[in-house]
């Protein structure tokens, strides 16, 4: 068996259990365990509101389209992003018609706060900023940039599910925060996220606009009574982005280990950063600032002949990952290609070490020994 880049780590026992009470309720949509997760979510970030969607791709689809619908921004207004991101990062904010205007990272591999002020025009209207990895990066300068510009800030979370700053889950400071609960992140179910609004009469568009625009949902219909609760009005033409109860009972279970599996991985990196610094001219660890408890989504090394390192792995039965291609390489961002020289050059050099629970210090060792050949050579 080959080590994995990823590899999810389910309490099973526990989950069952949960999705087990869904079954014998009869209750496996939106509602019940939904519910119970919100608030959980809700309890363990700080974050005021909470909306359960099938996926964080739905969630930013949601917070960009909800956004401009009720900021009134118009189609070519722009918002800044990341080139160095999985896509639905920047197809949520073309997707609803605006422009995704790239600026370039620095050494933390998230947004840099110098070019991001340098990219800021009239038509700006919100920045996008991804915790690559579970870094907070220089997230505090972009907030400050975005007061000083009277600017929307989104929080694309999908790495940070249990990153902490001085002790305190950040994203308070932004207008949406979506996280991913995705097969391979941090808390995994199978497909899932969550959408946190700020503004708890976005969250009240968002679980219309989430379910068709339709106004009541069936399981406050099940728990009201009298003739006309079948009645409802559809106020939006919308999606189906909500959650479903199966999904948030893993949820449920996976968030009572979350920090302590965050706290396996952060050793993990820690074994990784233990071998892999004595060997500053051949191997960059990214920067994480001392202030930030990662959530260590990803552990990334920045190396010359990043593919023959992987071919030089994958012969020895270890399988990185890159994380991420430049999105400006693709056709509909190609626009922006050559904007953004440090994202351009990290894709190329970038490797996402193997990071998940069942790693073993020995495991660490092993990856380590096989890289340093690499470099040395
Ligand atoms: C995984 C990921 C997403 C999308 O998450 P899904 O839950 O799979 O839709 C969005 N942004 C980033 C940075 C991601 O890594």
């Amino acid at each position: 068996m080959s080590i994995q880049v990823f590899r999810p780590k389910f309490e099973v026992d526990e989950c069952l259990d949960e999705i087990r009470k869904c079954l014998e309720k009869g209750w496996t949509g939106m509602g019940f365990k939904t519910v119970e997760f919100e608030e959980a979510w809700k309890k363990y970030t700080g974050l005021s509101f909470a909306y359960y969607v099938n996926s964080a791709t739905a969630g930013l689809y949601l917070a960009v389209e909800i956004l401009k619908q009720e900021h009134g921004w118009q189609d070519g207004d722009e918002i800044i992003s990341t080139p160095l991101t999985f896509i639905s990062t920047n197809h949520a904010i073309h997707r609803s018609g605006m422009k995704v205007v790239f600026a370039d990272i620095d050494d933390t591999m998230c947004l840099s706060p110098k070019s991001v002020e340098e990219h800021i025009t009239e038509k700006t209207r919100a920045i996008m900023f991804v915790g690559i990895g579970g870094n907070i990066g220089h997230y505090y300068d972009i907030v400050n940039l975005c007061q000083t510009h009277n600017l929307t800030l989104i929080l694309d979370a999908a790495h940070m599910s249990g990153t902490r700053v001085n002790g305190i889950i950040p994203g308070k400071e932004a207008e949406a925060v979506i996280y991913s609960y995705q097969a391979v992140k941090n808390l995994p179910t199978a497909d899932s996220g969550m959408l946190c609004f700020r503004n708890g009469k976005l969250d009240e568009i968002a679980r219309k606009i989430g379910w068709l625009g339709i106004n009541k949902d069936t399981y406050t219909r099940s728990t009201n009574s009298g003739n006309y609760k079948w009645r409802y009005n559809v106020e939006y033409v919308g999606d189906k982005s909500h959650g479903n109860s199966i999904m948030a009972a893993i949820g449920l279970v996976q968030l009572r280990y979350l920090d302590r599996d965050n706290a396996y991985r952060r050793q993990i990196a820690n074994w990784y950063r233990e071998r892999l610094k004595k060997y500053p001219e051949q191997i960059k660890l990214v920067t994480i600032p001392k202030e930030c408890e990662s959530s260590t989504h990803l552990f990334q090394i920045i190396v010359d002949h990043r593919d023959e390192l992987i071919l030089a792995l994958n012969a020895k039965n270890i399988a990185p990952g890159v994380h991420y291609a430049d999105n400006t390489i693709y056709p509909m961002y190609q626009y922006a290609q050559g904007t953004c020289p440090q994202a351009t050059y990290f894709s190329e050099h970038v490797l996402s070490l193997p990071m998940h629970m069942e790693l073993t210090y020995d495991d660490v060792q092993y990856i380590c020994d096989e890289v340093i050949k690499f470099v040395k050579q």
